[in-house]
């Protein structure tokens, strides 16, 4: 289904959801649902070579299905499966040795920072974060040493959009890096990065593509096979595989991506819509808005936006959390993705670990709420953001009393980039 003004959707999609993935001879007794096979070792044959299956670390058959589905998704030639999204992106960098330098988008999951900080750094590799919706930043921020650039689009949780045919023809013009695109936010419905010549995507598998926040797990997908190769010795070698319930699940939850992708969308434009008018909200962060400063450029990229929104509420922590605490609908808890709306503060969730300096330049602050919108009736969100909002505002503003709504501000007052 093809959002107007966005890409047009593959008419294809959906049929490579439901049927990737398997083939008849996956599946013994003509069960249309593959097995989960718990097997961690597999019996040699007489001469003493083994058939497809060796050991479970090494690949399983129920991993098996869950990568050629995410390969065909992402529009990939290869998948490869991780135990959670955090490994698929310790794989990538894996790729890098020490003395390289990678090129960073400034906003990147906490989880992915708080990673590099703590336990990538140390063994040399060097990082530089840079705003990338400006592809020149990129550019000028590449060194001889440089061997990755690594973006994620929209950010998190400031929903920046970096132009993935510019940053992939600015890495071009330098021979040996590798670009990367965490595509979470999006996942492969809305977004699919390997079509604009990105090398590696990462996906959380945990968020939207399982759908059911009851699975952590993750998956790159890439055209080249090089990079295939060297990612899958770094999978096996490393054991940051998942297991075969963990694949079933997930394969399971991913059958219906393409059903519930437009729900979050359509949500998420009904809430987003209605914050920017709400006199209690500063600002709303949402790159399907039209007042989005790059709706433009994501219209270009994407095939429609997901559930994911920030906003600014108008005061400060103290509001926010009072808002938090008076939500009724949405759970506040973090991650993202699932059928269910969740509401978090990034400064005591996601963000928890970067420093106040970083924080402050990204413009994140105690008065941002980040909502992944489920699959609810977007007027019962409505209705519960705007009860928390008043109730959270209520002393503090003058007109609170009032319940049209209408007061617009523009969407931008008051906030810096
Ligand atoms: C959650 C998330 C990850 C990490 O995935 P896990 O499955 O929690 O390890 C990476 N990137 C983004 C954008 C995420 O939202």
């Amino acid at each position: 289904m093809s959002v107007e003004g966005y890409l047009p959707q593959d008419e294809h999609f959906a049929t490579r959801v439901v049927h990737s993935g398997l083939d008849e001879t996956c599946i013994p007794h003509g069960a249309i649902v593959p097995p989960i096979t718990l097997s961690s070792t597999y019996r040699m044959k007489p001469g003493g070579a083994w058939d497809e299956f060796v050991y479970s670390r090494l690949g399983s058959p129920s991993r098996l299905i869950i990568e050629k589905a995410i390969a065909k998704l992402e529009d990939g030639k290869y998948g490869l499966a991780f135990s959670a999204g955090l490994s698929a992106v310790k794989a990538a960098t894996m790729l890098l040795s020490a003395g390289d330098h990678i090129v960073v988008s400034d906003d990147v999951y906490g989880g992915s920072t708080t990673l590099w900080r703590h336990h990538t750094e140390r063994t040399g590799i060097v990082f530089s974060y840079v705003d990338a919706r400006n592809a020149s930043l990129i550019e000028s921020a590449i060194t001889p040493q440089t061997k990755m650039v690594y973006l994620e689009t929209p950010s998190n949780p400031t929903m920046k959009i970096a132009d993935l045919e510019a940053v992939v023809a600015v890495c071009r013009r330098h021979p040996g890096i590798i670009t990367v695109c965490d595509n979470t936010f999006m996942s492969p419905y809305f977004q699919r990065p390997l079509n604009f010549g990105i090398d590696i995507v990462i996906e959380s598998i945990t968020k939207y593509l399982n759908g059911h926040s009851d699975v952590v797990m993750g998956a790159v997908a890439t055209n080249r096979e090089d990079l295939y190769e060297r990612l899958k010795l770094i999978q096996i070698d490393s054991g940051m595989v998942p297991g075969p319930f963990d694949c079933y699940m997930a394969f399971r939850g991913m059958r219906t991506l393409h059903v519930r992708m437009p729900h979050h969308m359509r949500g998420a434009l009904h809430v987003a819509k209605f914050l920017e008018d709400h006199p209690h909200v500063e600002r709303v962060l949402y790159p399907g808005l039209e007042s989005h400063p790059q709706h433009e450029l994501v219209k270009r990229q994407a095939y429609g936006c997901s559930g994911m929104l920030s906003f600014y509420i108008r005061g400060g922590r103290p509001e926010a959390m009072e808002f938090f605490r008076q939500l009724k609908l949405f759970t506040m808890a973090g991650s993202l993705g699932g059928y269910e709306s969740l509401a978090v503060g990034p400064t005591f969730s996601t963000h928890v670990r970067n420093s106040k300096e970083e924080l402050d330049s990204l413009n994140i602050t105690g008065a941002m709420v980040r909502l992944s919108i489920g699959l609810e009736s977007p007027s019962d969100l409505c209705a519960d953001l705007d009860q928390a909002l008043r109730a959270a505002c209520a002393e503090r503003s003058e007109g609170g009393g009032s319940t049209s709504a209408a007061a617009g501000n523009g969407g931008s007052a008051g906030v810096a980039e």
